[in-house]
């Protein structure tokens, strides 16, 4: 990474190192989707074959709107979907490494970027703890109507082709970095940790000195694999973690160099 013009004629070791982490939420963070999860607020736990079936591909929040809508219709308060949500499990090491990265905040900035919604994220971090492990998280921005009803956004519009409508996390990983730059703020490194098919577009972005952290056996590791497989692999590295404390200890390594 280019030094910004600011750290020209400073003294060695400034400006300070500096890592971004950027985490994916739903079976990154959490061990669960999010929005799967919710449908045990449904009656019967389940929703009807119509709403399920009513899902295209690409669409995501409209769907998600019409579910809840649904739990809407069915009574389904915000204080019973808040209770279900908080017992979402975090990942194997999950805490452990959120722990040690709030507690070594001065080396670390930390984002999330999710195709979940502000308010599952909000509560879920808030319950165990862990809001202000994280800078800023990018979602799809959520709020209870004045009927009581969950409502959801799509968190921008955007020109990728490879993305679905409401997100490309690659270009919120661009916006973030070039906004971080215009205030001074280079990273040694960016460190990327998801699982999806959708962590793919943001981790094509990542330069040379850059890792991504792919969760074993998730789409985003075989679309990786098969990238180098075609011999067209990432610019990055890539370092395969099954639990956080992979994580952790690769985070380790790297603040004592
Ligand atoms: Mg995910
Ligand atoms: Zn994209």
């Amino acid at each position: 990474w280019p030094l910004p013009w600011r750290a020209v004629g400073l003294p060695p070791g400034f400006p300070p190192m500096k890592f971004l982490l950027a985490f994916d939420f739903d079976h990154t963070i959490i061990d669960e989707n999010s929005d799967t999860w919710i449908v045990k607020c449904a009656p019967e736990k389940k929703l009807p074959n119509g709403l399920r079936n009513s899902y295209r591909p690409g669409h995501w929040t409209e769907y998600m709107g019409r579910v809840f809508v649904y739990l809407g219709d069915n009574g389904v308060k915000e204080d019973v979907m808040k209770r279900t949500m908080t017992t979402i499990p975090f990942t194997a090491g999950m805490v452990d490494l959120l722990g040690f990265i709030g507690e070594n905040k001065e080396l670390f900035d930390c984002i999330i970027v999710s195709d979940s919604n502000t308010v599952f994220i909000d509560w879920i971090l808030k319950a165990a703890d862990f809001h202000k492990v994280f800078d800023e998280v990018f979602t799809n921005p959520a709020a209870f109507s004045s009927t009581g009803y969950l409502t959801v956004q799509d968190f921008h519009s955007h020109c990728c082709a490879k993305c679905p409508k409401n997100l490309c996390k690659r270009e919120v990983l661009k916006e973030f970095l070039d906004k971080q730059l215009e205030q001074g703020v280079s990273y040694t490194q960016v460190v990327y940790i998801g699982d999806g098919g959708n962590d793919l577009c943001p981790v094509m972005f990542l330069k040379k000195g850059d890792i991504a952290m792919p969760r074993q056996g998730y789409t985003l590791e075989k679309k990786i694999s098969q990238l180098a497989q075609n011999l067209s692999p990432v610019e990055c590295s890539v370092l395969v973690w099954s639990s956080a404390i992979d994580i952790m200890s690769y985070l380790k390594l790297l603040i004592k160099e």
